[in-house]
């Protein structure tokens, strides 16, 4: 028996949480979920947005699945009681490392996307983005008076770019594990950064390991232009924590539909925190109206990357691409002539569909 801690969040989170716990129970699995609160609910009911026996649910549990946290009227609150730190806090807590975005794009959703259908339509790319390190971590970092150069005298920021060798290996596992039998592009800035060269030496090195993936080195400012120009070409995309933040928010643009979205962060020894990539949607929230198919996809995610349920995954993919086949859409990617459907009966036609 697998056990799934199940942290719905505020929003919309409860409602989209419900269909994938339809979808997870349908499949009939060895699951066990414990439900808590986290986010702003948390807040109101306990004072802390992650208090410590969720941290302690989450740690003793094989999976996170998560809905989605933060509303504006928390918005006033001291940073350390937003409701948003309860992410951040699973992360560390859990030590998650590797952000895994998945930017498909189905054919019937292609008018979604700003880039014309033929270059997007039935786009599978992974991003695989370190989480835990680069410039956005590494120390020395601060404010002082700029010690030399042609300002010096001046008050100056800076930050340090850093990357381990056993650092940027980790990830190349989880990267070229992802690409078995594909194409794995490693983005790194290796013409000016020496951070970089470290990185493309350590993918060249791993690389060894896996004969069955083809690796291309690509350097950040042609990634960002390869996305838009030919996104199809790319199955898996491995980077550091700088330009994975700006290159994973562009591809998961890359499908225009934000309800559709699902991510991963996993740690060392496989467990994994899932979510939809999208907020709570306060605007939305308690009508029945949102979209739960990220949450639905976050689950397989769940079940791919965690619990070693492969087939179960795929049960589920196949079923969000069967309903959406049949044309059922929420309001989000509704289009001329679909089946216009509610949140929950969505997930019932995900039910039926498996
Ligand atoms: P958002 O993603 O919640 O919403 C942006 C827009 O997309 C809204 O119009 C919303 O209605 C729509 N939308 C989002 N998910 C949808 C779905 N499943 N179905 C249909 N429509 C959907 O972003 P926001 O409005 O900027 O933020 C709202 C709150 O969420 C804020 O408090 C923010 O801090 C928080 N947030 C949380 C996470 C997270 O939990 N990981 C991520 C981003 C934002």
């Amino acid at each position: 028996m697998k056990k799934i801690a199940v942290l719905a969040g505020d929003g919309i989170g409860p409602e989209i949480m419900a269909q994938a716990l339809k979808v997870l129970t349908a499949l009939k699995l060895p699951l066990e979920f414990e439900e808590a609160l986290v986010g702003g609910v948390a807040y109101a009911a306990f004072g802390h947005p992650l208090p410590a026996e969720v941290v302690e649910l989450a740690k003793k549990s094989d999976a996170v699945l998560f809905g989605a946290v933060g509303d504006f009227k928390y918005d006033s609150l001291p940073r350390h009681l937003r409701p948003e730190q309860a992410i951040l806090g699973l992360r560390k807590a859990l030590g998650l490392f590797v952000n895994l975005r998945p930017a498909i794009c189905y054919p019937e959703l292609t008018a979604a996307s700003s880039l014309k259908p033929e270059l997007v339509s039935g786009l599978d790319l992974l991003l695989v983005r370190e989480l835990t390190g680069d410039v956005y971590f590494g120390q020395p970092r601060g404010k002082r008076i700029s010690p030399d150069g042609a300002f010096a005298g001046a008050e100056e920021g800076f930050d340090t770019m850093r990357y381990a060798v056993p650092e940027v290996e980790r990830i190349a596992h989880v990267a070229f594990k992802a690409a078995m039998g594909k194409h794995l592009v490693s983005v790194d800035k290796a013409n000016v950064l020496e951070t970089s060269q470290v990185w493309r030496d350590t993918m060249i090195k791993v690389s060894k390991e896996y004969p069955e993936v083809t690796l291309e080195h690509m350097y950040v400012d042609n990634a960002a232009m390869q996305l838009v120009k030919a996104p199809k070409k790319i199955d898996v995309m491995v980077t550091g924590n700088l330009f994975g933040d700006i290159l994973s928010d562009e591809a998961a643009m890359l499908t225009g539909s934000i309800g559709m979205l699902a991510s991963a962060a996993l740690n060392e020894k496989g467990q994994g925190l899932f979510e939809p990539s999208h907020g709570s949607a306060p605007d939305i929230a308690g009508k029945n109206i949102a979209n739960p198919l990220a949450q639905i996809l976050s689950a397989a995610m769940m079940l791919r990357y965690s619990l070693g349920m492969e087939e179960a995954a795929v049960r589920i993919e196949n079923a969000v691409k069967k309903v959406l086949a049949q044309g059922y859409r929420t309001g989000d990617i509704r289009s001329e002539g679909c089946k216009l459907v509610s949140c929950s009966e969505m997930g019932d036609a995900v039910v039926a569909a498996l």
